[in-house]
Formats: structure tokens, C-alpha cells, sequence
């Protein structure tokens, strides 16, 4: 079955183009930690195209109880989709999903890039590898 396809020198030029990797301590966490402790997902990012460098955006969710950090980043991907939500198969604990431009899920979808492109959605949970910390936040 055909589920998506790839042009990656349009995806890699998209990104040289429009990407400037956030500098804050926790984007700077996922991109250290991210290729260390998920191989796979890693190397799928590679795959399409894309790297740790090239998230559109990067959100994150410290998880109270626990030093991990709850990431999830969001790549434009050059290329077709035929099936909105593909959950790609990644052996490590990494979840990504395509979504179409046209998605109803709540996805970052400020691209500038020319159709046809998707959505890559990249969640994973992330302990802190950093020797500098952010500031905690007082509620
Ligand atoms: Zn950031």
C-alpha cells in the first residue's frame, strides 16, 4: 500500500531556506539528547530528508514528577501523503505520524513551503542531558 513518498532535496532546500533552530536550553536538550538515545527515529528523520536541526517547532512538557522532558516537534516534509495520521514504525520509544496540510488534528502547519508537502509529527519522552538547567518556574 501507498502511504507516502519522499522528495528530499526539496525537503533538505526547504530547510536550508526557512529553518533556524530555536536556541533555548530545551531545544538544545532534544537535539543533544534526541540522536543519542533514539538511534532509530534518528536515522528516520535522516530518511525523509530531515534532522534534529530542521524542526519547524519544538514544544515541550516537563513532567512533574519525573526529570523527563515530553517533546514534541513538527517537520515539513516535501512529498505526498495518501493516508492523514501514518504512524510510521520506529523501534525506539519515538512516535511519528504524517499528517496532510489539509489535517483536522491540531498540528503546526505554518509552512511556507510549495505543495505537495505533510506534516511530520515527532513525540518522545526525554531525559535531561544538558549540564546547564533552565530556571525553574515559580507558580
Ligand atoms: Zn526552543
Amino acid at each position: 500500500m501507498f502511504a507516502y513518498s519522499i522528495n528530499r532535496g526539496r525537503t533538505k532546500s526547504y530547510k536550508t531556506l526557512y529553518n533556524e533552530p530555536c536556541e533555548c536550553l530545551y531545544c538544545q536538550n532534544f537535539r543533544t539528547a534526541y540522536p543519542k538515545l533514539c538511534p532509530h527515529g534518528n536515522a528516520l528523520l535522516e530518511r525523509f530528508g530531515l534532522s534534529v536541526d530542521s524542526a519547524l517547532e519544538v514544544a515541550e512538557d516537563g513532567s512533574e514528577n519525573s526529570e523527563d522532558v515530553n517533546y514534541t516537534a513538527y517537520f515539513c516534509v516535501a512529498g505526498t501523503l495518501t493516508a492523514d495520521g501514518y504512524n510510521v514504525v520506529v523501534r525506539d520509544t519515538s512516535d511519528i505520524r504524517l499528517f496532510k496540510p489539509s489535517t483536522r488534528e491540531a498540528v503546526y502547519n505554518n509552512t511556507d513551503i510549495e505543495e505537495p508537502y505533510y506534516i511530520l509529527r515527532l513525540e518522545v519522552n526525554l531525559p535531561w542531558v544538558l549540564e546547564s538547567r533552565p530556571e525553574p518556574i515559580n507558580q
